[in-house]
């Protein structure tokens, strides 16, 4: 969708912003272009909807070289959303939210009308929200509306330079998981700018790490922070890249104990060659757990002395969820289903089970093999 063939920009005082940059973002792709400041992002953003002109090289979208485009065409195309947001003083938000439709001959009632939508969309209510101004909302309002506006003529691209950088961290994280949600909707194809690179690997399908006016890496989020391919990148992503990488890998089934396991009608098993076995009701769903010593001990169906797990995740769930479930629950194991609330059993995931996944994950993500060829034993 967005193809950079060995881009270069030199400004004219001689810095060279740009490298010799090429890569491709697939279209409905979320790539991050993540690294310190003042190398290069935002030369490459800029010069996709022609803000910049490359020195050498070109930039296919769509297929088409965009110098041969009308920049103003070309931008149609794009929303932009920044840092400084640039709303309009003057006018409401929900003017502000109207421009770009209107501007591109929208009836001004059916402009208002889906700019309303789109307040709604971003989390701010139309009637609550739409006849202020900018000066009368707060930071992270302000950057709802800048996103609201940038989809406001439903581009296909999307291009967003650091447009959280500006908030505090709390509502930076809640404007994320909004954005999450709205692109696992809209499926745009994204470039997204920060330095952050927390915020990088939480949203990016991949993750352009930059060094000075080059791309050092760009993989998935798990691939960078498992193997990074320089020690630049290494350095980049912190000392911690274990600890972040759980938040991008999933618990697959493969990573999974099995535990003894037994029914609510079913009677107490005496012997049981566990401390504890997993309690499923009929339809092999999750129901609780009982412990070997009351089950050894006690009167009556396993129904009459199981406890119900409130320790449980759906598969694909991340395992660094899995370690703060285990954690707000004091538990020793959590139990893993195959999809929200009462889901078919499919295992329990243990620290040490989860010690493992993510050694054979990072492996697997090295060799570019699947988790399940991976044998721990071979991992170093
Ligand atoms: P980033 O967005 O990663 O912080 P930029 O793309 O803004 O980086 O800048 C990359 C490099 O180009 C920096 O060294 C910056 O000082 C330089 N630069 C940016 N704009 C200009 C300009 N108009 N003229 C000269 N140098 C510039
Ligand atoms: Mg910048």
């Amino acid at each position: 969708m967005i193809r950079f063939e060995h881009v270069t920009k030199r400004y004219p005082d001689g810095t060279t912003a740009v490298d010799d940059l090429s890569f491709e973002v697939a279209e409905g792709e979320l790539v991050t272009l993540v690294g310190p400041s003042g190398c290069g992002k935002t030369t490459t953003m800029k010069m996709v909807n022609r803000l910049i002109e490359p020195t050498e090289g070109r930039i296919l979208v769509d297929g088409q070289d965009i110098s041969a485009v009308d920049p103003v065409r070309l931008r149609r195309r794009m929303g932009y959303v920044i840092q400084q947001v640039g709303l309009f003083p003057h006018k409401t938000v929900l003017e502000n939210t109207a421009t770009v439709p209107h501007l591109l001959g929208t009836r001004r009632d059916r402009a208002r009308a889906r700019a309303a939508e789109l307040l709604d969309l971003v989390g701010l209510d139309p009637a609550t929200y739409g006849d202020r101004y900018p000066d009368q909302l707060s930071g992270g309002q302000r950057q709802r509306v800048g996103v609201a506006r940038a989809l406001a003529a439903d581009p296909p691209v999307l291009l967003m330079d650091e447009p959280f950088g500006a908030v505090d961290p709390v509502v930076r994280e809640r404007l994320q998981s909004e954005f999450l949600k709205l692109q696992s909707k809209m499926r745009k194809t994204v470039l997204f700018v920060t330095h952050d690179i927390e915020e990088a690997v939480r949203l990016g399908d991949r993750i352009a790490v930059y060094g000075h006016g080059r791309i050092e890496q760009l993989d998935t989020p798990a691939t960078v922070l498992g193997a990074p391919a320089t020690p630049y990148v290494a350095d980049f992503v912190g000392a911690d890249r274990g600890l972040k990488r759980l938040s991008v890998t999933p618990i697959e089934p493969g990573d999974l104990e099995q535990p003894p396991v037994v029914h609510l009608d079913d009677p107490l098993p005496r012997a049981l060659d566990s401390r504890w076995a997993v309690v499923l009701d009929r339809e092999d769903n999750l129901h609780g757990w009982i412990s070997a010593d009351v089950a050894a001990r006690g009167e009556g169906s396993v129904r009459d002395h199981a406890r119900r797990m409130e320790a449980w995740l759906p598969v694909g769930a991340s395992l660094k969820q899995a370690f703060a479930t285990m954690l707000q629950h004091d538990a020793g194991w959590i139990a893993v289903i195959d999809r929200e609330e009462r889901g078919r059993f499919l295992g329990v995931l243990t620290p040490a089970r989860l010690h493992e996944a993510l050694r054979r994950s990072t492996a697997a993500d090295a060799r570019a093999v699947p988790r399940t060829d991976v044998d721990v034993e071979t991992v170093s």
